[in-house]
């Protein structure tokens, strides 16, 4: 082996054993996801997962899945290029307008994930004598689109506007242009950002606010999201999110004005120096974007059942399909996930450095797809590991 070889894999073996020292390293794990939430993992044990964002099932619907296979023997399984060279998809066009449509906005541009949107259209707005006012827990992604837009960038305590406020008024008149960016739902928590409180804020002081819906899409709002459900629709001028959580597919998009969506797909980096989704992915998103609009009964499944376990765990009232709950210490969040997975269930948990130090959690996310009884287990399994509120 070279020494060149040498130096690197020793570099990548003392940060493993230093975060796994922490508690901190990663591991994948084989697993097979079935219809529903039932997976069997690579030693033939069923489990149920608790852990996924696919809220409503809707991966693994059938006429989700069929709609992405009759795309696929239409159209390939590729798409060649980037849109702006190969010439953009029939069906690019059906799902934009669909999202434009649900998102009640002019217009709406596609994107190859969440995370390329967000390091996409950040940059494209806000450049390096601009300013951005963003909530201490957004999600990691904006904080790499932030970093590319090389803005003067400030954080606000989580979900409070008073402090976006000071500090809008503090610094807003050193900068030509100012961004207040949040997530719409918060991933690790599952509360909802005050949209009403911020977009007045940002209008006042001629910002633009930016919402991440990944988690919100398809799950609250009747299925359409932040803005919707806080009545702030005119006050968030760029609503931004992902297909692949609710929807069950994959890509990110960005729905606002039609000149903001012209000027993103003019120079958004990430929109257009990359090949475009496989036509699959594209009639899958659109499928399930027709049954997120026409079933409101759906959408507020998850929700409902989230609502019922933490009741039955006297567990503080959630408002979305997520549920945390917060233990502390790194081993203890694993080992309490290693007991729910003997009882037959996945519920990771999540440590640093994607919640803060000292808050590693489990973090139950409910789905449309779950049946009753997976919840009544559910809640017997934490109640045996006293896991729970007044446990
Ligand atoms: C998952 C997630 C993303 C990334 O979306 P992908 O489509 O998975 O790349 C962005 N923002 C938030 C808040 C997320 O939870």
């Amino acid at each position: 082996m070279s020494n060149f070889e040498n130096s690197l894999n020793a570099f990548a073996e003392q940060k493993l054993a230093s975060l796994e020292a922490k508690n901190q390293r990663r591991s994948l794990f084989a697993m097979e996801r079935r219809y529903g939430m039932d997976i069997e993992t690579a030693d033939g044990s069923h489990l149920i997962s608790f852990t996924d964002n696919d809220y409503l099932g809707l991966s693994t619907h059938p006429d989700v899945v069929n709609a992405a296979i009759e795309a696929t023997r239409k159209y390939g399984a590729g798409s060649g290029a980037s849109r702006l060279v190969t010439g953009n998809h029939p069906l690019y066009d059906a799902l934009e307008e669909k999202i434009a449509q649900i998102k009640g906005t002019e217009s709406a541009a596609v994107f190859g994930s969440g995370y390329l949107a967000n390091v996409g259209i950040i940059p494209t707005f806000i450049g390096k004598k601009d300013l951005i006012i963003a909530d201490e827990l957004v999600h990691t992604c904006i904080h790499a689109g932030m970093a590319l837009s090389n803005a003067k960038t400030l954080y606000f305590r989580h979900n409070d506007a008073d402090h976006a406020a000071e500090l809008m008024a503090e610094h807003r008149h050193n900068h030509p242009h100012a961004m207040i960016i949040v997530d719409g739902v918060y991933s690790m928590d599952g509360d909802i950002a005050p949209l009403i409180a911020l977009g007045e804020l940002a209008q006042k002081y001629d910002a633009w606010l930016m919402n991440d819906d990944a988690h919100a899409l398809g799950t609250i709002g009747s299925g359409r999201g932040s803005a919707h459900a806080c009545g702030a629709e005119h006050l968030v001028p760029l609503q931004m999110g992902t297909l692949s959580k609710a929807v069950g597919a994959y890509g990110g998009y960005l729905a606002a004005s039609k000149p903001v969506i012209d000027f993103i797909k003019t120079r958004a980096r990430s929109f257009i120096y990359t090949t475009g989704l496989p036509p699959g992915t594209i009639g899958a998103a659109l499928k399930a974007l027709e049954m997120i609009e026409s079933n409101p009964t759906l959408t507020a499944r998850p929700t409902q059942l989230a609502q019922h376990f933490a009741k039955s765990l006297q567990l503080p009232t959630p408002e979305t399909p997520i549920v945390p709950l917060v233990i502390g210490a790194e081993t203890d969040a694993l080992a309490a996930s290693a007991k729910l997975a003997e009882k037959g269930f996945k519920v990771t948990a999540f440590r640093p450095p994607t919640v803060p130090e000292g808050t590693s959690r489990l973090r139950f996310t409910f789905s449309a797809s779950h049946r009753d009884s997976d919840i009544e287990r559910l809640i017997t399994a934490c109640r045996k590991l006293s896991l729970g509120g007044a446990a």
